[in-house]
């Protein structure tokens, strides 16, 4: 499904409009003042009272700018402006919600940008063929309720609604539930709303762009991901008593998957990466060995063959680990995503446009997962990505640079208007 024609040599006519960055930067400092924390960091954790008013104030833009807004079932809310003709709307977007920890730009930059390029559109009364839409989806960070992208991969049907209303969060509560209490419970029947095409505004979220001094990354494709839990049963027995050969320490059996993660990694190469995030011991005391343990392995790669192969080669240590130790060692998954690529001469479009701009731009996949990959199921997809000050995310130090939010923001900007088609200006006169 491709809907830009052109031939990858040629350059897209470029419109002479541009988005205004001090008012980008505004919108993004206001939204950051909600759940702000120290160091400059946002706790806007999904469905909190924050989440609410952070909600609140986007959907308070986007009536002022006249968007048509609608809330579906999962909260998921979308503002549309209206093409020439009526149809399924290019749409923008991406997420406010953060981690406990999070910063000012992941997500919120991709809606609001997305946001800044309709008001460009309205202050020149620029028209579009198709209806252009700005949507963000509930829950992308999955710090509160798993999985995560919930929002918008009901949205694109790949999750049931029902599964992620019943889902329970850290403090016990369910997603129907806090949707309810703050207000975010649509009407709109989630996979109802078809989209034409989807480009999301992104922080990079890690170092690439920044190293390499490129300004633009457009990006190829979203890395499938693996979440398991592994729970190790050993036995406790005293520290000070107990041969070294006759343990069943469960505390050794998951720092050796740990390392085994890892090695699997390294051995792999290419864009295979491991990480044991989480483990806690039980009773956890300096004195006794462990009789459990429980611990998460995260193994992402672009390709999916390859991250069958990780997950099947870490199986194989950790059964070798089980039988050595003695130890009983069963495996839940958390979340697990296919790789994907995005539509190709959406990513073309971004390459070109970025170039056409003046700006330095690279393919490179992501390494973290957007609301992008989810929708890339429903309709032809592309992201651009803005470089992160020390690839930092995650963290309150997350810092884009004025002229790289503006430089993301000026590509969005022009590829939605190739996508949605300029019809005229508002004094007749044609932009195309
Ligand atoms: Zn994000």
């Amino acid at each position: 499904m491709s809907l830009i024609t052109d031939t990858p040599m040629t350059r897209p006519p470029l419109s002479p409009l541009r988005i205004n960055r001090d008012r980008l930067l505004h919108r993004l400092d206001q939204l950051a003042q909600i759940g702000a924390i120290e160091g400059g960091g946002v706790c806007r954790l999904a469905l909190t009272d924050a989440d609410q008013a952070g909600r609140d104030l986007v959907v308070s833009w986007m009536r002022d700018l006249g968007l048509t807004i609608t809330i579906d079932q999962l909260g998921n809310v979308v503002g549309t402006r209206p093409g020439v003709e009526a149809g399924p709307p290019v749409m923008t977007g991406s997420h406010i919600d953060t981690v406990a920890t999070g910063g000012r730009y992941d997500g919120n930059l991709g809606v609001l940008a997305g946001l800044e390029v309709i008001e460009t559109l309205n202050e020149q009364n620029i028209q579009t063929r198709h209806p252009l839409a700005v949507a963000f989806f509930t829950n992308e960070e999955g710090a509160r309720f798993h999985p995560d992208m919930m929002g918008s991969w009901v949205f694109s049907g790949g999750l049931s609604l029902e599964d992620a209303l019943a889902e329970v969060g850290t403090d016990g509560t369910t997603v129907a539930e806090n949707l309810d209490r703050i207000g975010y419970a649509g009407a709109v029947p989630c996979g109802s709303q078809p989209v034409k095409a989807f480009v999301e505004l992104h922080v990079e979220q890690g170092p690439v762009l920044e190293r390499e001094g490129i300004q633009i990354g457009a990006v190829t494709g979203v890395q499938g991901m693996s979440w398991q839990e592994f729970t190790v049963k050993g036995v406790s027995n005293h520290a000070g008593t107990t041969p070294m050969n006759l343990r069943h320490d469960a505390g050794y059996g998951a720092s050796a998957i740990a390392v085994a993660a890892r090695q699997l990694a390294l051995k792999m190469g290419g864009n295979q990466v491991a990480t044991v995030g989480s483990i806690q011991l039980k009773p956890g005391l300096v004195n006794v060995i462990a009789k459990e343990a429980k611990l998460t392995v995260d193994l992402r790669n672009t390709d999916s063959t390859l991250l069958k192969q990780a997950e099947a080669e870490l199986q194989t240590h950790i059964d070798a680990i089980a039988a050595a130790e003695a130890l009983e060692i069963t495996a839940q998954s958390l979340a697990r995503f296919e790789p994907v690529s995005f539509d190709a001469a959406m990513i073309d479009s971004v390459e070109r446009t970025a170039q056409a701009l003046g700006c330095s731009v690279k393919r490179l996949p992501s390494g973290a997962g957007h609301d992008a990959g989810m929708i890339a199921a429903i309709a032809p997809t592309a992201m651009i990505f803005v470089p992160s000050v020390n690839g930092l995310s995650h963290n309150v130090k997350e810092y884009t640079a004025p002229a790289d939010l503006e430089n993301g923001s000026n590509v969005l900007l022009q590829v939605l208007l190739q996508l949605a088609e300029v019809k005229h200006l508002g004094d007749g006169s044609r932009l195309d």
